[in-house]
């Protein structure tokens, strides 16, 4: 597979860069001083990630969104390249022995989900504003790897409202709720380990919260 994030607005420069060898290994920006710090958005299962992310795409398309590998079944209404690449277990070995993910995780004990590296770096090199929405697993291991990212917590109003929300979702089975619950339960604990917390109270304000972090701080510019 190769992974190339569909073309939007401001990523038409990065897609060409693709092509030329150099850029294939160095991404190199035209202007270093611009670029961009990663921002990861993580929290627990049925908080709200995908929402919120799916906000800020809506209402700030000039942000780059990372498009994730995985190994699960796309659900109706969800598309290659859109959502997900969809990918099976051979391919996501394939990208795994050829370090082409920032991280990847098991989730929920059911699927593979990955982060494709390239993308990425030819955002930041574009000093386009960049997200990446995945879960606590991926986002210490890019701690590991890219400490400088911003990394924020998105967290539920309350737990009960957080159980109402996975209930509420019914997508999954009933053992699947109970598993993702579990997790759920770990995740919040690791509201300490990030740099910033967005209470999900609201999706849309949430979202804004999310983007005014992105903006560049005063000593950046
Ligand atoms: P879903 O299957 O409901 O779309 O997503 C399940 C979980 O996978 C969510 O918590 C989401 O944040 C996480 N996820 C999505 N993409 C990635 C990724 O690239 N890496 C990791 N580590 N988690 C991801």
């Amino acid at each position: 597979m190769v992974v190339e994030q569909r073309p939007r607005p401001r990523d038409e420069v990065a897609t060409e860069r693709v092509e030329t060898p150099a850029a294939r290994t160095t991404p190199v920006s035209d202007h270093p001083e611009r670029r961009s710090r990663l921002v990861v958005l993580a929290g627990p299962t049925a908080v709200g990630k995908g929402t919120v992310a799916a906000e800020v795409r809506r209402c700030h398309p000039e942000v780059w969104i990372s498009v994730s590998a995985t190994t699960r079944p796309p659900r109706p209404g969800e598309e290659n390249g859109v959502h997900y690449w969809f990918v099976s277990d051979e391919e996501f070995d394939r990208m795994v022995e050829h370090g082409e993910l920032l991280e990847w995780a098991v989730v929920h004990k059911a699927a593979r989900y990955g982060t494709p590296r390239q993308p990425v770096d030819l955002a930041l090199a574009s000093g386009q504003p960049a997200m990446l929405e995945i879960d606590l697993q991926g986002a210490r291991q890019v701690r590991t790897t890219m400490p400088e990212a911003l990394f924020v917590f998105l967290k539920p109003p309350s737990w009960e409202e957080l159980v109402r929300r996975l209930v509420g979702r019914g997508t999954e089975s009933e053992e699947e709720r109970v598993r993702r619950l579990e997790t759920a339960r770990e995740e919040l604990a690791a509201e300490g380990e990030f740099d910033e917390t967005i209470v999900n109270h609201e999706v849309h304000d949430a979202a804004e919260q999310l983007v005014a972090l992105m903006a560049p701080s005063p000593t950046d510019l």
